[in-house]
């Protein structure tokens, strides 16, 4: 993109239509009606670029620089990733003046012994391989395959190399466990071969060292080869930019309120910026280095511990940083209100069960113009065809991707359409909104309520779940979607309670989870059974 650039044009360059980014335009920047060929601020279109998840390459003022290659180790359980990092977080410990005591922020740097250096994600296992999944091949440059070189092969190995193949990230492998008699390095290099390595001592362009974690063998020309790949990679970027980036890991902490580890892709970030990080917004307070110091920035590849956000984002999510905290805050808020939505069309498409035709670009407008009766007619033969089997198939489409957006004149269409399933939507399944304590918590209750949703036959949407106090926004998503809150733990505002009570909104508030447990128990039974 260049500078001068008009919504419309945008648009165009990103692929998406003028409305859906007019859309996106109006929640972040305020106002009812825009222009389409209004000139965006360079900061209004990183953000727009950011939302439909497309990276900026400005034309003017770009300077590349080089940036350290950030690495996932992948592999088959016990095969020795746990070992591996703690090998390599260990030599560059001792390569620090401070030495000792480190702690988690979600990734590590190491120092190569030509000095260039090497991120590695650290993310407990489970994070990295189902939350961040998605966001694998955005976060991570190259994977290290740990394959133990006693046991070869096994099912995971083939599953890390279809995610590998499938984000397009590079493969080196890690031929681990060379040290025990056992170990047959040939025969596990065949087997790669035949799931689909091509190894570079075969002719193919995967890298492979065997190495011993334990014993600490070959580990310096696994850095190097990791190097060399980069290099061949080019990784490089931009600096001196506002930061983006994603969020490892994150949690509550007594007495600090939310804590996150991030990792920077681009710019650098700041204490004092501003940023949006998935639904959670604030001012970056603190960043603090694996050797628990307090630093002023970081930059390229780079991942610190952030203090300053004002509730939790999710692992995986992407974060950005903007002018002011209100920007970040509209950002934030453009997020929840999409996810809670999607949540809610979700629970509604699975309800419906019925194939929701697509609204197409020129209806969408006589919608905007107040006019929904074409699109009704339309809807409403088709819907005729489908259930006279004249026409049974046509375009899927959950009302989820058709309306992800607050707007007005599109909850006019989500009304009409309801309208048309009227009947089917007599079913209405338990709409609620959970906050807790604790992660742990709030997963504990999640899995319970997924039993009860089993067992009573019950569909129960879960359209918001988080950790920390009531939020107005949580009241008004409430009363939005009939979505009664029900938390744990947690100490209720005074203001924000009688916000709920004029709103008649109810919190539903427990210390115990079967208490809790029976409270779902007993609005299913009032709300559906008594029905029957
Ligand atoms: P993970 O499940 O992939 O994280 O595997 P771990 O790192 O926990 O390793 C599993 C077991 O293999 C542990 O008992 C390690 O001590 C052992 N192990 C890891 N690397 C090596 C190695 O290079 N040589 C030997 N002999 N044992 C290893």
């Amino acid at each position: 993109v260049s500078k001068d650039l008009t919504l419309e044009h945008l648009a165009l360059k990103i692929g998406v239509s003028t409305l859906d980014l007019t859309e996106a335009y109006l929640e972040i920047e305020g106002g009812t009606s825009v222009d389409c060929d209004i000139l965006l601020s360079q900061e209004t279109t990183e953000i727009l670029i950011n939302e439909f998840n497309c990276l900026p390459v400005w034309l003017e003022q770009e300077e590349k620089v080089f940036r350290p290659p950030v690495v996932t180790i992948m592999g088959h359980v016990d095969h020795g990733k746990t070992t591996l990092l703690d090998c390599l977080r260990n030599s560059s410990i001792c390569a620090t003046e401070y030495g000792g005591i480190t702690q988690s922020i979600g990734a590590f740097s190491v120092k190569a012994s030509d000095g260039q250096n090497i991120t590695f994600i650290d993310t407990p296992g489970h994070l990295a391989f189902s939350d961040m999944r998605a966001r694998g091949a955005e976060i991570t440059d190259i994977i290290v395959l740990v394959v133990c070189a006693v046991e070869g092969v096994q099912p995971q190995t083939v599953e890390c190399i279809e995610h590998a193949k499938s984000w397009e990230v590079p493969i080196i492998v890690a031929l681990n466990k060379v040290d025990l008699s056992a170990a047959e390095v040939e025969r596990v290099e065949m087997q790669l071969l035949k799931v689909g390595l091509e190894l570079d001592k075969f002719g193919g362009d995967v890298l492979h060292v065997p190495i011993s974690a334990k014993k600490k063998i070959n580990i310096e020309k696994l850095e190097e080869a990791i190097l060399f790949k980069s290099e061949l990679m080019e990784l490089k970027d931009v600096r001196d930019v506002m930061a983006r980036g994603y969020v490892l890991e994150s949690r509550f902490l007594e007495g600090r309120g939310s804590l996150c580890s991030v990792i920077v892709k681009r710019g650098t970030l700041k204490v004092g910026d501003c940023i949006a990080a998935g639904g959670s917004y604030g001012t970056v307070k603190k960043l603090i280095n694996e050797n628990g110091k307090d630093i002023k920035s970081i930059s390229l590849s780079e991942a610190a511990e952030l203090i300053g956000l004002k509730s939790l984002p999710r692992s995986g999510d992407r974060f950005m940083a903007v002018h002011s905290l209100d920007k970040a805050r509209s950002v934030a808020e453009r997020k929840i209100s999409e996810r809670s939505r999607a949540a809610y069309y979700e629970s509604k498409s699975k309800e419906v069960k019925v194939v929701i035709p697509s609204i197409t670009y020129d209806e969408r407008q006589q919608i905007r113009n107040r006019n929904i009766a074409p699109l009704v007619k339309r809807l409403k033969e088709e819907l005729e065809d489908v259930e006279t089997g004249v026409k049974s198939s046509f375009e899927v489409k959950s009302l989820n991707q058709m309306h992800k957006k607050s707007e007005k004149p599109i909850q006019e269409q989500i009304d009409m359409i309801s309208e048309l399933f009227q009947e089917k939507l007599e079913a209405d399944g338990l709409r609620l909104i959970l906050k807790a304590h604790n992660f742990g918590m709030l997963e504990a209750v999640e899995k319970s309520i997924k039993q009860i949703e089993f067992t009573r036959k019950i569909p129960i949407t879960i359209i918001k779940s988080e950790v920390g106090n009531i939020s107005l926004e949580d009241v008004k998503i409430s009363e939005e979607f009939d979505a009664p809150i029900f938390c744990m733990n947690i100490k209720i505002d005074k203001t924000i309670m009688s916000k709920a009570i004029k709103a008649n909104v109810p919190i539903k508030s427990h210390k115990i989870i079967y208490h809790l447990l029976d409270d779902i128990e007993k609005i299913i039974k009032d709300k559906f059974e008594s029905k029957t």
